[in-house]
C-alpha cells in the first residue's frame, strides 16, 4: 500500500488539532495529510480581535473565552505547542457569578457548585431562593435516587432532586446558559453526566458534591486541577484565544489549504474515497475526518450514507451572538466586581447573559477601561438575531443602564453573530450518535462540537481519539496489504 492519505474537512480546533494529533502522535503509521477549511482564516468559532484605544489593546473575543481545565485534553494541547507562558487564569479573587431575581442582580450564594449548595450558611442567608424553594432543594438529601440509567431532560432531572425554584433560579441560567440550550429539551447524559452519576453514587447531589470536594478541594471550592500548572477552572490565553489556532497553524507541516471547501464525498477504488472541492479539483484519501457541523456533514456524506446523513440532519442548531463594549473606566457606575450576570429565561429580558471581561481576566482592557461582553439570540430570542448593529446597539445599551446602571457610550464594540453555531444535544443524544457512527462507511470519522462535548477540550479530546482510530484502521489495512 503507496503512503496512506488523510482528508481533514474544517480548520475549526476540531480540524487542527485533529491533524496536530495525526502528525504528533501516530507513529505507527507513516501518513500524509491535507487539511481543508472552506472560509479564508483558521479556527473557526475561535476568533479574537485586538484593538489598539487608549495607549493600550483591547483583546475581544468573538466566540470563546476560555476553556476548561478539569477536562485536561486543551490544556495540554497548549502546553504541547509550548504556550504555557501564554495561560491566563480567571481572576479567581474576583469570582462571583450574579443572577438577575427580579430584576435585581443577586450573587449565587458561596459555595454553590454547578447547581448544588454545598454550604449551609451563605446559602440560607441568600436573598436569591424563597425559603421554600431552600427548603425544596434540602429534599435532595432523602428523595432516592433514579438508577433506571435512562436520560431526561436536565430540566426534569433538576426539578425531581431539587425542585422548579432552583432549575429556574440557578440550574437554567448557569447549565443552560453554558450549552444555549433549554434546560426542558437538554440531555442530561450528553452534557452532566456527572450529575447522574453523583446521583447513583450516593444517593443525593448534595451529598454527592461535598464527597467530591471533600476528596480534592481545589481554590474556592473548585476541584484542582488535575494537570499541574493554573488552579482556576477556565483559562485563557494572553493575547486571545486566537493564539491557540497561530500556535496550531505554525506547527502543521501537511497540506493546508485555507479557502477551500469540500462539496460532497464519493467512493473511489478500492477502500478509497473521492472528495470534490469546492475551486473544481478532486482529492483522494484513505480516511476522511469529518469536522465541519453536523449539517454539513449531512450533505457532505448524503450520496455515501444516506442513514448517517438523515441522523445528522436531526441534530439541531441554534444562533447566538456575542456584542462587546468598552466603556471608560471613570464612567462606569457600577463595581463590576464579579465574572458577571447570568439571566434565567423567567426574567424575559432581550439578552442572555453578560461577562464583565476585563474582571474576569488580566489583560483584556487598558487599565483606566472596561470591557464588557453580552450574549443574545439562542432559543430564548432568535429574533435579535436579524436585528441591525444599530438597533441590537440600542437594545443592549438599554439592558446595561436597566441591569447595571450603565448609561455612557461606548467607545467601541464589537458584534458577531454565529448563525447555527451551536449544537442542541436533545434528549436521547448519545444513543442517536452512537446509532449513527455504526452506519458510517469504514475510514469515515465524525468529530467536532456537535457530537461529545461543545467545549473547546472536548473538541481537543475527540480528535485525538479520531486520530488515534485512523492509525488503527490505516495499521490494520497495510498488514492485510502485506
Ligand atoms: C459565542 C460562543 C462562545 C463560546 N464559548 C466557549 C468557551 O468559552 N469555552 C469553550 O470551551 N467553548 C466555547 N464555545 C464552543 C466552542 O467554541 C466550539 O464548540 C468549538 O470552537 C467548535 O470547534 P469545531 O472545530 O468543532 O467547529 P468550528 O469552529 O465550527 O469549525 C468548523 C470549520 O469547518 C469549516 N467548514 C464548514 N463547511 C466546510 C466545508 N464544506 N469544507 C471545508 N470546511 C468547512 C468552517 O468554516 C469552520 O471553520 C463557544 C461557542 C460560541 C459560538
Amino acid at each position: 500500500m503507496p503512503q496512506p492519505h488523510v482528508a481533514i474537512i474544517g480548520g475549526g480546533i476540531s480540524g487542527l488539532s485533529a491533524a496536530w494529533y495525526l502528525q504528533n502522535q501516530v507513529s505507527t503509521v507513516p501518513l500524509t495529510y491535507t487539511l481543508l477549511e472552506q472560509s479564508g482564516r483558521w479556527g473557526g468559532k475561535i476568533r479574537t480581535e485586538h484593538v489598539g484605544a487608549f495607549d493600550g489593546e483591547f483583546v475581544v473575543e468573538g466566540g470563546p473565552d476560555s476553556f476548561l481545565t478539569q477536562k485536561p485534553w486543551a490544556l495540554q494541547l497548549a502546553r504541547a505547542l509550548g504556550l504555557q507562558e501564554q495561560l491566563l487564569a480567571t481572576n479567581d479573587q474576583a469570582r462571583r457569578v450574579f443572577v438577575l431575581n427580579h430584576g435585581k442582580p443577586t450573587p449565587l450564594p458561596e459555595g454553590v457548585l454547578l447547581i448544588v449548595p454545598t454550604e449551609f450558611v451563605p446559602f440560607a442567608r441568600s436573598p436569591l431562593m424563597s425559603p421554600l424553594g431552600k427548603l425544596r432543594m434540602g429534599l435532595d438529601l432523602i428523595i432516592p435516587p433514579k438508577l433506571d440509567g435512562a436520560d431526561e431532560t436536565l430540566a426534569d432531572f433538576v426539578r425531581r432532586r431539587l425542585g422548579a425554584e432552583a432549575l429556574d433560579k440557578i440550574a437554567e441560567p448557569m447549565m443552560s446558559g453554558i450549552y444555549n440550550a433549554e434546560a426542558e429539551r437538554q440531555s442530561l447524559l450528553a452534557t452532566f453526566p456527572r450529575f447522574r452519576e453523583l446521583e447513583e453514587k450516593y444517593g443525593s447531589l448534595i451529598k454527592g458534591m461535598l464527597a467530591s470536594r471533600r476528596a480534592r478541594p481545589g481554590p474556592n471550592g473548585h476541584r484542582a486541577s488535575p494537570v499541574s500548572g493554573p488552579s482556576s477552572a477556565f483559562v485563557s490565553l494572553h493575547d486571545g484565544m486566537e493564539a491557540l489556532v497561530s500556535a496550531l497553524v505554525k506547527s502543521l507541516t501537511g497540506h493546508l489549504r485555507l479557502g477551500i471547501g469540500v462539496q460532497g464525498i464519493a467512493r473511489s477504488d478500492g477502500t478509497q474515497y473521492e472528495l470534490a472541492l469546492t475551486n473544481g479539483e478532486h482529492l483522494r484519501a484513505d480516511v476522511v475526518i469529518v469536522t465541519t457541523p453536523a449539517y454539513v456533514a449531512a450533505d457532505l456524506l448524503r450520496g455515501l450514507a444516506p442513514d448517517t446523513a438523515a441522523g445528522l440532519d436531526k441534530i439541531r442548531y441554534v444562533s447566538t451572538g456575542t456584542i462587546s463594549l468598552a466603556f471608560r473606566k471613570s464612567e462606569v457606575v457600577h463595581p463590576l466586581d464579579g465574572f458577571g450576570l447570568v439571566i434565567p429565561r423567567s426574567e424575559n429580558r432581550p439578552i442572555n447573559a453578560l461577562t464583565w471581561t476585563s474582571t474576569k481576566f488580566n489583560h483584556r482592557a487598558p487599565s483606566d477601561c472596561v470591557l464588557l461582553r453580552v450574549f443574545f439570540g439562542g432559543s430564548r430570542n432568535p429574533a435579535i438575531m436579524n436585528v441591525d448593529d444599530e438597533r441590537l446597539l440600542r437594545v443592549v445599551r438599554a439592558e446595561l443602564k436597566t441591569l447595571i446602571g450603565i448609561d455612557a457610550e461606548p467607545f467601541f464594540y464589537r458584534i458577531f453573530r454565529w448563525m447555527r453555531a451551536n449544537p442542541q444535544y436533545d434528549v436521547g443524544h448519545l444513543d442517536r450518535l452512537g446509532q449513527l457512527e455504526a452506519q458510517l462507511p469504514p475510514g469515515i470519522f465524525l468529530t467536532g462540537s456537535a457530537y461529545r462535548g461543545v467545549g473547546i477540550p472536548d473538541c481537543v479530546h475527540q480528535s485525538q481519539q479520531i486520530a488515534s482510530r485512523t492509525a488503527e484502521i490505516l495499521s490494520q489495512r497495510i498488514r492485510e496489504t502485506g
